[in-house]
């Protein structure tokens, strides 16, 4: 397949290339385009076809259900069937932006757009190329990461380029993403809300607004505990895996450091090809392999944007053991920690 990739100058996409957009979206097919999270992957989420062209494009398995995606709030009426007072008011604070909520479904979603279940993930992004998209293209676009299932989410076009370039449409260029990891989402359709996968939006955040939240289990887990099955199918899966082994090393960070130059060291000396995700305060403390700096300790949004990209460059190379500093467990480093976990298949070891 031929796909089309559109530059988007200064965050705004020129109406002719909105118009061809969404010409393929109504038409059915798959057009990817940045959100203030990652890049996501486009189809008409009222369309099972359509729905099911993105499965066959990522990959991803049929059980794992898509997020539809509005542009306008009162949109939410026409596809989920009950509204709790909680999920309003959250919708009023926190819309645009990254939150994701689950509400039972109208039967106007497909099962194929839902994964089977009888709930709706929904969100309204704040990105201005998104919004044009969605309100031009039917109002309802099923977009999850415009990846290939397991790969590190796109935060980039050219990440976006090298998953689905031939196998979708339209990809438009947009830059950098602001946000770099994927929405909250947190489950509304119990008394007690839960956070299924936490993000940018904070357990804090929401609980300013509406009381209580609660993490599901697996969000927390700090092993691969087999007897924790997550809320959301998708989390079940080895995301964001790089090619090569992750390992995660905590503790105080002098000893972090150390403990990492040594491993380092070993495995050079083996000939291995050695990647270290350090930070703009640390990186100079490295001395062996290659030193890659996923942002500033100070600043954890930096961390949050610079971590996927750091794991493809690291693909890039094709490092074969990459090690890495960890990240606070507080609010946004939960989030953090929650995808470099899951990118190390849990590997996470205590120095000092
Ligand atoms: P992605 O769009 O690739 O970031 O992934 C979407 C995530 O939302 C996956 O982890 C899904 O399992 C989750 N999700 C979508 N719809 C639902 C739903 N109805 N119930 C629970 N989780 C959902
Ligand atoms: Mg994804």
């Amino acid at each position: 397949m031929n796909t089309i990739i559109i530059q988007a100058d200064e965050g705004v996409l020129k109406e002719v290339d909105l118009n061809t957009a969404s010409k393929i979206l109504k038409a059915g097919g798959l057009v990817a385009f940045p959100t203030e999270t990652v890049y996501g992957l486009g189809a008409d989420a009222l369309n099972p076809m359509a729905a099911e062209k993105i499965y066959e494009a990522k990959g991803r398995p049929a059980d794992n259900p898509l997020i539809v995606h509005i542009a306008n709030p009162r949109n939410m009426e026409q596809i989920a069937s009950e509204i709790p007072a909680k999920a309003s008011k959250l919708a009023e604070v926190f819309w645009p932006g990254p939150l994701t909520m689950i509400l039972k479904k109208k039967d106007i979603v497909p099962f194929s757009t839902t994964g089977g279940l009888n709930t709706v993930a929904i969100r309204l992004p704040a990105d201005r190329i998104a919004k044009d998209i969605i309100t031009c293209s039917g109002g309802f676009i099923a977009a999850p990461s415009a990846n290939v299932s397991g790969k590190p989410s796109p935060t980039k076009a050219e990440h976006v380029i090298a998953d689905l370039g031939g196998k979708v449409d339209m990809i438009i260029d947009g830059g950098k993403t602001t946000l770099g990891l994927e929405s909250t989402i947190v489950d509304m359709t119990s008394n007690e809300p839960i956070i299924l996968r936490p993000g940018c939006i904070t357990k804090t955040m929401l609980e300013n607004v509406i009381g209580n939240v609660e993490y599901d289990k697996a969000v927390l887990a700090r092993t691969l505990e087999n007897n924790i099955i997550p809320k959301a199918p998708g989390m079940k899966y080895r995301h964001y895996a790089p090619e090569g082994s992750l390992t995660i090393y905590e503790g105080n960070i002098h000893h972090v450091v150390s403990e990492i130059n040594k491993k380092a060291k070993e495995y050079v000396l083996a000939g291995k090809r050695v990647g270290i995700i350090a930070t703009e305060e640390t990186q100079e403390l490295y001395k062996h392999g290659i030193i890659k700096s996923i942002g500033r300790r100070e600043d954890e949004d930096s961390i949050a944007a610079g971590l996927y990209a750091v794991l493809r460059d690291f693909d890039d190379i094709h490092a074969e053991y990459i090690f890495s500093e960890s990240f606070s467990r507080s609010d946004l480093g939960q989030a953090i920690m929650n995808r470099l976990l899951k990118a190390a298949g849990y590997r996470l070891i205590r120095v000092g």
